[in-house]
């Protein structure tokens, strides 16, 4: 039985804990057990967030910048297992998952923090046509005014360390809205960073109703920017809401892991199944369907069966289990339905398929149908879709293409013929051969196209471009 110190929390602003009595309960998806509150935010907290912001200019030399980030990576590994509990209990994630998620927010804090210290101002020569002039262009890079953050439940950590650790390195001010699911880690992180040495003027946390607070937040106008991560419907919404602002959308994805003939079945088989659960199944860049060709299809379904079968899953806490549960009941009950549906529409389930509560274990399907809905929309969850395609190339690529969605891309084969073709014709963000799509490194540019994005890029160097103005100035040199 997990014991858990329920945390009555109190949003960050400006530095100031402010409070009030209408409450956002948050529960152990496990258990149901109440974890913590928070104060659902009123829109003078969310005015006062934004003036706040808006009117502190951060005056961080770059080693100061540096230093704040250093640290707050130093205090994630220090406090590793404390914060991963905290994971754990509000998404349910498995302790597996939740300690790799601190390790992934270390490396996005000491990344900004060394980013941070190389400036990437350019120099244009003036003389360099007949109509040139003895003269230099240089570019500089200044923060905007308080830039809005949204972020969604599947990472509580790592997503929300996407948005302020760029932030911090180009001396921002940014008002954090985290998901109403999982809003405790970033409180916990907001303490972090101030215990690192931030001003707490450069980074806020708001709590609430997303109904009731989000449009002061998409249209105050004391911000520049919305960067938003979440699903494609209220990304959408965004791009409709925040007029004439700076947007940055990292929307849903339904991304796909493609097998052709000449691969290494085993090795395809291993990335399949370790694709579509980590996390629960609850990435962006999850596998969420199998593009097999039917000649090796057989072979490939036998060996993801028998992979997903070894897959240990269930209480979150447990340090053998590879997988907690999904994010809540409702959730595991849209995938159940969806798997069940593509049944009847002729898929063939080889294993899995057992809903307790939030707990849906590691679901294999084979046949299925590319209409159906369970790989035809975002299936958030474990479930691992196998679509078997023509031995033609041209034809996996149109199955490949014919969602909404463009985030990522794994491919599994040594045909270099094949390889150049896949980076082309694919119509996603990052294409990776033999990897699974989520593969990437906190620093390389990031983010989809088509429902999936406007393909402007995360990653922290690209965060560091969109969250400055570039200004040029010209000298008679
Ligand atoms: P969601 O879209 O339901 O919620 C995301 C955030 O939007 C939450 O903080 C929520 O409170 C807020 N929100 C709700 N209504 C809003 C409104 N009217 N205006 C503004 N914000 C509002 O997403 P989720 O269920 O938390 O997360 C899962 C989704 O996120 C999946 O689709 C997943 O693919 C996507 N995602 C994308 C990326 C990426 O980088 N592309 C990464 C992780 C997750």
């Amino acid at each position: 039985m997990t014991t858990i110190n329920v945390r009555h929390e109190t949003m960050r602003i400006a530095g100031q804990r402010v409070d009030n009595d209408r409450r956002i309960e948050v529960r152990y998806p496990f258990t149901n057990a109440l974890v913590g509150t928070v104060p659902m935010a009123t829109l003078d907290d969310v005015r006062g967030a934004f003036r706040s912001a808006a009117a502190y200019k951060p005056t961080l030399t770059r080693y100061e910048r540096h230093r704040i980030l250093q640290r707050t990576a130093e205090l994630l590994l220090a406090r590793k297992d404390e914060i991963s509990d905290l994971i754990t209990l509000e998404a349910g994630l498995s302790k597996k998952d939740s300690l790799y998620e601190v390790t992934r927010a270390y490396d996005v804090f000491m990344l900004s923090g060394l980013l941070c210290l190389q400036d990437d101002a350019q120099v244009f020569s003036c003389d360099i046509t007949p109509n040139g002039q003895q003269r230099k262009i240089y570019t500089t890079r200044s923060p905007l005014r308080a830039i809005a953050a949204i972020t969604p439940f599947n990472h509580p950590l790592n997503q929300v360390a996407h948005k302020i650790a760029p932030s911090i390195a180009t001396n921002n001010c940014m008002v954090l809205k985290p998901s109403e699911k999982t809003p405790l880690t970033a409180l916990l992180l907001a303490d972090l960073l101030y215990e690192a040495g931030l001003p707490p003027q450069m980074f806020s946390v708001i709590t609430g109703d997303p109904a009731e607070i989000c449009d002061e937040m998409l249209t105050s106008e004391h911000s520049d920017m919305i960067t938003f991560t979440g699903g494609v419907a209220i990304g959408k919404y965004i791009s409709g809401k925040a007029v004439y602002k700076r947007q940055l959308l990292e929307l849903g994805g339904n991304d796909p892991l493609i097998v052709m003939e000449d691969a290494d079945l085993e090795r395809a088989s291993t990335l399949a199944v370790n694709g579509a659960t980590k996390n629960s199944g609850q990435r962006c860049t999850a596998v969420k369907r199998i593009l097999v060709v039917e000649s090796v299809a057989d072979r490939f379904v036998e060996l993801v069966t028998a992979k997903a079968k070894l897959i240990r899953f269930g209480d979150p806490m447990s340090a053998d289990n590879d997988m907690g549960t999904v994010i809540d009941e409702e959730a595991a009950e849209l995938f159940e339905r969806r798997v069940n549906d593509a049944i009847v529409a002729g898929a063939e389930l080889k294993y899995g398929h057992q809903r307790d509560g939030a707990v849906y274990g590691p679901t294999v399907l084979d046949r299925v149908p590319p209409e159906a809905e369970v790989v035809l929309q975002e299936t958030f969850g474990p479930v691992i879709p196998i679509i078997r395609c023509p031995d033609d190339i041209e034809a996996v690529i149109r199955i490949s293409n014919a969602t909404a969605y463009g985030l990522s891309s794994g491919v599994c084969t040594d045909n270099f013929k094949y390889i150049t073709r896949f980076i082309d014709g694919l119509e996603v963000g990052s294409v990776n051969v033999w990897e699974v799509p989520g593969y990437r490194i906190e620093m390389s540019p990031f983010g989809g196209i088509k429902d999936s994005g406007l393909g402007y890029k995360e990653g922290v160097l690209e965060a560091m471009k969109h969250y400055t103005h570039l200004k040029t100035y010209s000298l008679p040199w």
